[in-house]
């Protein structure tokens, strides 16, 4: 996803390649070149000024630090407008209210509401251990309910099952009424879609709305439709007093343009959005996560801003070497990153991190967020020996650390054959990736 854009936009840092600072004229071509790629990537125009606009005013007359290159420092900027832009702050479900909490789900046909649903339903029962009741208002479409039906089947939650005849207000009540009486936390409401915006949907859903107080009336919308997304979306916002809106088909939209627009054109927040088609494709949308992946140089990011927040040339030459270098890189260091990890809020967030080819990488190796905490324990039961000699780790000794910190032997192995892959890849991104990557953004 936003492969176009990102493509554009690390052209746009070369452009500045030998540019000693950022000046008037030099920040002009380089911010029309990021307006034609926001152009292209299909960002609604409102958006795309007041961006370029802010962009332009921190550019000029920013002091450019003498770690950073004008490429790096306007790398900078862009990516912390790019955040602004996508609403700055990661926006919270709200489920404070005394249960059960009602999310009322809303969109046109094909925009993945129903599918939403299941997902939602799934990311409330695992990550917030909610009891969730999926209901579908969906009367035109059988079919419809039959999905609905069968994503609460795999997913565990209950289905409020509908009698033929009954309309969507009363459906919708008497499965409030049930969830009230069975003590479920949350239920999800969906609603039936039309391929455009109408008068009757627009009415019933209103009434929904109305009688069933949602705490949050999320619009669905289907990303690839880019513009048009962002449009129906106000169509939306402006008739439903809507809390949010989850973007769906990110992992198939090159483009990005929705991401980027919807917020500044509709003012809400995006929620989550959707980057699979299967049941666990659906994650809460953050912003700055989001704006290092469109600029897919995660780790030049974080260095950036390191070297923002100290300020210190040496302390931005010190990380940079480190990075590049890869030698020395010990258990020690492998237990930093676990614990880094955890501090930026795991896996995810440090995937994010990483250039896009090496996210991929990480991610095919499958690292499981909950082992982190179990990773640091067997390097803990470790001696400082072991930690920087990892290759003393025999038989016994892996014995010793296994029973020292309660997992078995198997996992102490899986652990170091990590450790070794880590290693690896850095020496990989040493030779090829990063360092092409570095030079790019050098200028
Ligand atoms: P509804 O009419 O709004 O209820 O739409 P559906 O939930 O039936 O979804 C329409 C199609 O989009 C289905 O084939 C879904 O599998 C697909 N879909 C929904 N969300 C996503 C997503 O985030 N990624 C991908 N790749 N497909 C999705």
């Amino acid at each position: 996803m936003f492969d176009n854009l990102t493509e554009r936009l690390s052209g746009v840092i070369k452009t500045l390649r030998g540019e000693a600072r950022l000046t008037e004229s030099n920040i002009q071509e380089a911010l029309r070149e990021v307006r034609m790629a926001l152009i292209e990537a299909d960002v609604a125009l409102p958006a795309i000024k007041v961006f370029i606009e802010q962009v332009k005013q921190r550019a000029i007359g920013h002091e450019v630090m003498d770690s950073l290159t004008p490429g790096q420092a306007l790398i900078g900027i862009v990516h912390q407008e790019l955040i602004a832009i996508m609403g700055g702050e990661k926006a919270e479900l709200s489920l404070n209210v005394a249960p059960p909490a009602v999310i009322l789900m809303a969109g046109l046909q094909g925009a993945g509401k129903t599918t939403s649903s299941g997902k939602l339903a799934k990311w409330l029962m695992e990550e917030k251990k909610k009891k969730v009741l999926l209901v579908s208002c969906d009367i035109y479409r059988p079919a419809a309910i039959d999905q609905l039906a069968l994503l609460a089947e795999q997913t565990g939650a209950e289905f409020f099952p509908v009698q033929t005849g009954q309309q969507p207000a009363q459906i919708g009540t008497t499965a409030l009424d049930y969830a009230r009486r069975h003590h479920h936390d949350v239920v999800i409401v969906d609603t039936a879609g039309r391929l455009g915006i109408d008068e009757a949907m627009m009415q019933e859903i209103t009434q929904l709305e109305q009688l069933l107080k949602p705490v949050e009336t999320l619009f669905v919308v289907d990303a690839m439709q880019g513009q048009d997304a962002v449009n129906t979306a106000k169509a939306f916002s402006d008739a439903l007093p809507l809390t949010g809106v989850i973007l769906t088909k990110l992992d198939g939209d090159a483009r990005g343009g929705a991401a980027l627009s919807v917020r500044h054109v509709t003012g809400k927040p995006i929620k989550f959005a959707g980057v699979a088609e299967k049941l666990s494709g659906l994650e809460p949308f953050y912003p700055d996560r989001m704006a290092s992946r469109i600029l897919g140089m995660g780790d030049v990011l974080g260095l950036i801003e390191e070297a923002q927040r100290t300020s210190d040339k040496k302390e931005a030459e010190r990380l940079m070497k480190k990075m590049k270098s890869g030698k020395g890189f010990d258990l020690n260091d492998f237990r930093q990153q676990f614990q880094q990890m955890k501090k930026m809020g795991g896996m995810g967030a440090m995937l994010e991190k990483l250039p896009h080819q090496l996210s991929q990488a990480a991610q095919n190796m499958n690292v499981d967020e909950k082992i982190i905490n179990r990773t640091e324990g067997i390097i803990n039961a470790m001696t400082p020996q072991e930690r920087t000699k990892p290759e003393i780790i025999k038989a016994s000794r892996k014995r010793r650390i296994a029973t020292g910190s309660g997992v078995s032997v198997q996992e102490v192995n899986r652990l170091l054959s990590q450790f070794e892959q880590t290693r690896k890849m850095m020496k990989m991104m040493n030779k090829g990736g990063m360092s092409k990557m570095m030079r790019a953004v050098k200028g």
